[in-house]
């Protein structure tokens, strides 16, 4: 790549990388000391980019105050599998679907909006928590406010308790949705008191969580958990400046075969325009259309709109960041160094440089943090409770084991994007990790670290804590 930049043959880089002691092929990676040196001896002049450089000008706009406008609060739903939100999701939308509006079909984007008492609401319109990880993990905030529906006829199960943990540590407020409100064997204050058990203190048990009986199906109180989500929003104040050049989140991407690469993104502050020049990850274009949820052309998209965008030259990732930049130069340049980036990161990656728990308590000592993030997987509960209770004892005034999310079960993917975005290690007792989990913690370089007695998990938690007191301390 090198040479190709250079406009060099490659045989004649190989030959005087050799004729310097270095036997190397195309393909392999050499730093950018090397290249810099390379390049200047074949007779260019080097410009660095580094992420610094790509991120001056992009993401550092700073705002006055007094542009700032209320934007809506975009939402999305969590929760155990079929506690109902699809359906819920769907309920919504078809009930604040404006009747007898023009071009009114639906159109799935990944995001909708809808408007009650005039005031908008944004939803994220992929339920789970994958796509709410997915994006933490690339340290993109797109939620304001979690909702988490639980069923009331099943009440608190695994996947609700995930879905705390994950609510939680990204530190956004959460109103519960206590769903199937209709069916005969509902029992609403058990959810209720279950919740508690998990921290999660709703109103009516004396807490400042806010809880909505509904039923997605009978659309029953749909309006009741709008109004939850518009009194949140009013106490978050929520703002961005829609006078300036925009920014954003892809919330999904697809490559459409008539369309070409078709990319869902939420506007986060300025507005998006047509002929606007982005940069999404590493993927850059000339937004040649923008649409919205139902399919309508827009010519601009403000500040918590959910927009599909076209003239992206590939399609970027969810969680992918989006800016809008000057130039379609300094655009390529910057995708094609993120570019560069990740090919090298896959690489470190392939050699085996994972982060490992000694780099991580390693990483922990140099910040001075007293504690340190697991998730415990094993295979029962009772396991899971043995471990957590012994690991609360090991802890001292200066060091603390933080279980981030903890259950029964083998390890999956969801387990791995938590860790990742919470920058755990996961300790599995008496379980694995599926296929998908495995390679997810592999891209991301997530440790999973397997047991059989308890005993030998406590030790090396032990080992790592000691490791993490310095000695003047
Ligand atoms: P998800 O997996 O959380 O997205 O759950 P779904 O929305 O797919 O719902 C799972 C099942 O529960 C479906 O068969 C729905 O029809 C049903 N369901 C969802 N909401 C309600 C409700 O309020 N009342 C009743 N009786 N059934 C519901």
């Amino acid at each position: 790549e090198l040479a190709q930049r250079m406009a060099e043959r490659s045989v004649d880089l190989v030959k005087y990388l050799m004729k310097e002691g270095q036997m190397m092929k195309p393909g392999d990676l050499i730093d950018a000391d090397m290249a810099e040196l390379i390049a200047q001896e074949f007779g260019h002049t080097v410009r660095r980019v580094t992420e610094a450089d790509v991120e001056e000008g992009i993401f550092d706009v700073e705002d006055n105050p007094e542009d700032m406008k209320p934007r809506p609060p975009v939402v999305t739903i969590m929760g155990h599998v079929d506690h109902g939100k699809t359906s819920l999701l769907d309920a919504i939308r078809n009930a604040k679907v404006v009747s007898g509006e023009a071009g009114g079909i639906t159109q799935h984007i990944g995001a909708y909006q809808v408007e009650k008492d005039g005031q908008k609401i944004t939803f994220l319109d992929t339920p789970g928590h994958a796509a709410f990880t997915a994006m933490r993990a690339r340290g993109a905030q797109a939620t304001d406010i979690a909702i988490l529906v639980v069923a009331a006829d099943d009440s608190v199960m695994p996947q609700t308790i995930e879905s705390i943990n994950h609510i939680k540590a990204a530190g956004v407020p959460m109103i519960v949705a206590i769903n199937k409100i209709d069916k005969p064997d509902a029992d609403a204050q058990k959810v209720r008191t279950e919740l508690l058990q998990h921290e999660v203190f709703v109103e009516s048990m004396g807490g400042e969580i806010q809880e909505v009986e509904v039923s997605a199906l009978k659309g029953t109180n749909l309006d009741g958990l709008l109004e939850a989500i518009l009194l949140q929003s009013e106490l978050l104040e929520l703002k961005a400046n829609p006078d300036r050049t925009a920014e954003g989140v892809v919330i999904e991407a697809k490559l459409d075969k008539g369309r070409g690469s078709v990319a869902t993104v939420l506007v986060q502050a300025g507005t998006l325009k047509i002929g606007d020049i982005v940069v999404a990850g590493d993927e850059w274009g000339r937004v040649r259309a923008i649409l919205n949820d139902r399919g309508e052309q827009l010519k601009e998209a403000e500040p918590s709109l959910p927009v599909e965008i076209l003239g992206l030259n590939g399609t970027p990732q969810a969680g992918d960041r989006v800016a809008v930049v000057e130039e379609e130069a300094r655009a390529r340049e910057i995708a094609e160094y993120r570019q560069r980036v990740s090919r090298e990161k896959a690489v470190a990656r392939q050699a085996g440089s994972r982060g490992s728990l000694e780099q991580m308590m390693a990483q922990a000592r140099d910040s001075e943090l007293a504690e340190f993030p697991l998730v415990i997987k094993a295979d029962v509960q009772g396991s899971v409770e043995a471990i957590i209770g012994a690991l609360d004892k090991l802890g001292t005034d200066e060091v603390q084991a933080r279980i981030v999310h903890s259950g029964a079960g083998g390890i999956t993917e969801t387990d791995v994007s938590l860790a990742e975005s919470t920058g755990a290690a996961i300790m599995a007792f008496n379980v694995r990790a599926n296929k998908q989990a495995r390679d997810l913690a592999d891209q991301s370089g997530v440790e999973i670290r397997y047991y059989n007695i308890i005993y030998n998990l406590l030790d090396d938690v032990k080992a790592a804590m000691s490791g993490l007191l310095s000695p003047e301390r």
